[in-house]
């Protein structure tokens, strides 16, 4: 029986080993932290086959100065990452054009619709469903200007066949009485889920991996080294020999890379969350995204979670708690919050690629090696489809869907 390994157990760790193991391959998994605890334990809960829109879409141009210039809650920088990391920069502008929008939007889609079909049967196997919320994921619009500004979305939506309601301000009232603001119109994904705690979602998937007979070393993996056909994968102390490797180390994907010569065109968009209380009892349902804050918020039994917009800056960085303060103040006028139950914000970093797809797929320069990393803003939601297409190339088998998009050598690595 093949032995594989896969290095990190996020999300998309977790998701390529449950597909692998369900396959009948002998499969390890390394991470020095605990399954699904680091990007993927903070994050809003969105489930969606509807994220369509990559973050350097054509309109990212046109809002490039306010961006900049203007103080604003749903993106914050620093210069000196954005110095340093000049040639990301460029190279992911450059991809803000209607072409590979409306491509990229066209094989998300996709891959958004395998993951959901994967992960709601991941879900049943695994008693998770207490778990999920549905419909999962409203956008909501405060003026006429921001929804008038959001036709495009809506028509790379329906270009692409994604199923959505539109509310009005009256609807929106009716059915989530609990906010304090009126939104001028919303979206409602009436496919999407909503993961209340994604750590417990992982881990859940986790259990299911170690009783279909996975193992999990709680280990840093140094190094790679390809060795007379097998790959050693040297440990803190001992060594492992395996035939396959899956490198699924989010945003730790690059550093791990360079030591095999790899140039990953990865950066990282960080992002925040904080917990709050609530004066009376509230009922949301799907995680709501405030378009014009650029932030999304979520209810749990009275337990509010609101995420940031990202931050461009660098992976180690310290905390910079201005934006998500700004961020809650904003909420405060939409919820009645009470008390903070984070004492500091939790922080995460999306991996991104410059043209805002995953790598998923071979590894252009080795045997047997391969990448499924960079799921940025949504590796929660195409976590499983990308396990399963990441099996089917073990495979050798065609691929449930088209990824060329996807493939490393899209790139000159
Ligand atoms: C604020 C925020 C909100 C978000 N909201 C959503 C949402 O609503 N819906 C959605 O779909 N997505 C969302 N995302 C994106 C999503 O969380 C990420 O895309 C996803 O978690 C990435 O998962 P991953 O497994 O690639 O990375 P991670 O979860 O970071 O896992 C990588 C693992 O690799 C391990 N690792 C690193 N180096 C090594 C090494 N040398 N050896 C062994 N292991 C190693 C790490 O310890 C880690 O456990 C959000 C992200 C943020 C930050």
């Amino acid at each position: 029986m093949k032995k594989i390994v896969i290095i990190g157990s996020g999300i998309v760790g977790i998701c390529t080993a449950v597909e692998l193991i369900n396959r009948g391959f002998s499969v390890t998994l390394i991470d020095p932290n605990e399954p699904g605890s680091q990007t993927s334990y903070g994050n809003a809960g969105v489930l969606t086959d509807s994220s369509l829109m990559i973050i350097n879409n054509p309109q990212l141009l046109r809002s490039l100065f306010s961006l900049i210039f203007k103080r604003n809650t749903s993106f914050r920088y620093s210069k000196l990452f954005v110095f340093s990391r000049l040639s990301w920069v460029i190279n992911f502008l450059m991809f803000s054009k209607k072409k590979h929008m409306e491509i990229a939007a066209k094989v998300l889609r996709e891959l958004q619709v395998l993951s959901l079909k994967t992960h709601k049967k991941l879900i049943k196997k695994t008693n998770s469903n207490n778990n999920i919320e549905a419909p999962g994921w409203l956008k909501v619009f405060k003026t006429q200007l921001s929804y008038e500004n959001y036709t495009y979305e809506l028509d790379v939506l329906d270009k692409n066949k994604a199923k959505y309601t539109i509310l009005n301000t009256k609807q929106i009232k009716k059915q989530f009485p609990d906010l304090q603001i009126e939104y001028y119109k919303g979206i409602l994904f009436k496919n999407s889920l909503r993961v209340k705690s994604p750590i417990e979602l992982s881990k859940n998937y986790f259990k299911y991996f170690i009783k279909s007979g996975g193992s999990f070393y709680k280990e840093i993996c140094e190094d790679i080294k390809f060795i007379n056909g097998h790959w050693t994968v040297l440990l803190n102390e001992n060594k492992k020999i395996f035939d396959e490797v899956v490198i699924c180390a989010g945003p730790w994907s690059k550093d791990f890379l360079s030591n095999l010569g790899y140039k990953i065109p990865l950066a990282w968009e960080r992002g925040y969350h904080h917990h709050f209380s609530t004066k009376k009892d509230i009922d949301l349902g799907p995680a709501i995204h405030d378009v014009d804050g650029g932030f999304v918020y979520s209810c749990n039994k009275n337990e509010i979670r609101v995420t940031s917009g990202v931050e461009l800056t660098f992976r180690e960085a310290a905390i910079n708690e201005e934006q998500i303060n700004d961020i809650v103040q904003k909420l405060k006028t939409i919820l009645p919050l009470k008390n903070k139950l984070t004492k500091t914000p939790w922080l995460g970093s999306r991996p991104t690629i410059a043209d805002s797809l995953p790598m998923i797929g071979k590894a252009p320069k080795h045997k047997n090696l391969w990448f499924n990393f960079g799921h940025n803003h949504i590796g929660l939601s195409t976590s499983a489809g990308s396990g399963v297409v990441i099996a089917d190339m073990i495979e050798n088998k065609k691929t449930s869907i088209n990824i060329d998009l996807f493939l490393p050598d899209r790139f000159i690595l």
